[in-house]
C-alpha cells in the first residue's frame, strides 16, 4: 500500500486526508500550523458534516519534524507555500526517487515550480469541485460533493495515474482520469480570477457581486485577457462558456451567499493567491509580450489591501 503525505493540511488536505483515511489507506497529514498539528494528534480531527461531528484519527506531523519517505506527496497548501514546503520535504529525505507528487491546489504553474524539485513524469495535476473549511484548529467543516481531474503534468499516460484514481475512487472522491487538465485547470482559474478578486474589492458576495446590472461589462476585459495568454500557452479557452460558469455561480441557489475564499483569507488578515491567478496571467503575458492592462490592475488592487496584512 502506498504510503500518503498530505503536505499542507488545511481545510482542503484535511477533507482528502480524512477520506482516503476512512477508506483505509496509510495517511499522515503534515502542517507548519503547531496548534492544528497538535489538536489532531491529542483529540483527533473533528469532522463536522451536514450528519454529524465525528472526531477521525489521523497522524499529523510538523513539517520541520518528518522525515520518513513517501510514495505520494499530495499538496494541499496555499499555493504560495508550496515550494517552501516541498524544499522542506526533499531536505528532510521524505522525497525518494520514485515518489509522486500530486497537485490539486487552484491557480496557475505549479508544474512549473514543483518542476523545479521532481521531473514532470513525476507530477500528477488535478483539479477539484470539493469544497471545505476549517473551523479552527483541527476541526474540519465538510459539506456538499465533488470531483477530482487528474493527469500527468507532462500529459502521458501511465499505471500511477490508475492507481491513484482507483484510490480516490475507494475514498469515495469521485476522480476521473482527464484528458486535458490544463484546460480544467486554466477555466477553474478563470472563474476565480474574476469572482475572488472583485468580491474581495468590493467587499460582496456573489450574488451581490452578480447583481450589478454591468458585472459582465467588468469580467470580460479580465477574461479576455487570460484566453488570449492561454491561447498563446496552446490552452483553448471560450468566452461564452467561461461567462456561463462564472454567471451559473450568481445565484442565491447555487453559490451566491458564498464569500469567495480570498475574501475570506483576506478578512482573516492571510495573504492571499493573488499572485497564481490574475498575477501569473500578467507574468506569462510578459514573457509572451502580451499586455494584460485588467488582469494587471486587479493584481496591484488585491497587493495594495495586502499591505495592511504584509
Ligand atoms: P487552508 O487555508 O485551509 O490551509 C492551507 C494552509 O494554511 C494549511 O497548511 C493550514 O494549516 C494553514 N492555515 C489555515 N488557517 C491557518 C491559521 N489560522 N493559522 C496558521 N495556519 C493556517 O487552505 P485550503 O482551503 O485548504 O486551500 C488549499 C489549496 O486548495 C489552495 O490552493 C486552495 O485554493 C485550494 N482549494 C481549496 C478549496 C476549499 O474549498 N477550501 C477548494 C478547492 C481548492
Amino acid at each position: 500500500m502506498y504510503k500518503v503525505a498530505i503536505a499542507g493540511a488545511g481545510a482542503m488536505g484535511g477533507r482528502i486526508g480524512v477520506a482516503l483515511k476512512q477508506a483505509g489507506y496509510n495517511v499522515t497529514l503534515i502542517d507548519n500550523w503547531k496548534e492544528h498539528v497538535y489538536n489532531i494528534n491529542t483529540y483527533g480531527l473533528e469532522v463536522e458534516t451536514e450528519e454529524a461531528v465525528t472526531s477521525v484519527n489521523i497522524p499529523a506531523i510538523l513539517a520541520k519534524d518528518v522525515t520518513m519517505k513517501f510514495d505520494v506527496i499530495i499538496v494541499l497548501t496555499k499555493a504560495m507555500e508550496s515550494e517552501s514546503m516541498l524544499e522542506k520535504l526533499q531536505e528532510a529525505g521524505c522525497i525518494g526517487n520514485d515518489t509522486r507528487i500530486v497537485s490539486m491546489m487552484n491557480g496557475l504553474g505549479h508544474e512549473e515550480r514543483l518542476s523545479k524539485i521532481v521531473p514532470l513524469s513525476k507530477i500528477y495535476l488535478a483539479v477539484t469541485m470539493w469544497t471545505a473549511g476549517l473551523k479552527g484548529p483541527g476541526q474540519l467543516l465538510l459539506e456538499g460533493t465533488g470531483s477530482i481531474d487528474i493527469q500527468r503534468a507532462d500529459r502521458k499516460k501511465d499505471l500511477f495515474t490508475e492507481d491513484i484514481l482507483k484510490m480516490f475512487n475507494d475514498a469515495g472522491l469521485n476522480a476521473k482520469a482527464s484528458d486535458d487538465v490544463f484546460k480544467s485547470i486554466w477555466s477553474k482559474a478563470t472563474v476565480n480570477s474574476v469572482l475572488n478578486p472583485l468580491c474581495t474589492i468590493l467587499d460582496k458576495n456573489i450574488f451581490e457581486f452578480g447583481n450589478y446590472e454591468k458585472s459582465r461589462e467588468m469580467i470580460i476585459p479580465i477574461i479576455d485577457e487570460i484566453i488570449t495568454v492561454a491561447a498563446a500557452k496552446d490552452i483553448d479557452l471560450n468566452r461564452k462558456e467561461l461567462l456561463e460558469k462564472i454567471e451559473a455561480t450568481y445565484s442565491k441557489a447555487t453559490q451566491g451567499l458564498h464569500y469567495p475564499s480570498m475574501h475570506q483569507d483576506y478578512s482573516n488578515g492571510r495573504l492571499t493567491e493573488i499572485d497564481y491567478l490574475n498575477g501569473q496571467i500578467v507574468s506569462y503575458g510578459e514573457s509572451l509580450g502580451l499586455t494584460t492592462p485588467a488582469n494587471k490592475i486587479i493584481t496591484h488592487l488585491i497587493h495594495q489591501l495586502e499591505t495592511k496584512i504584509r
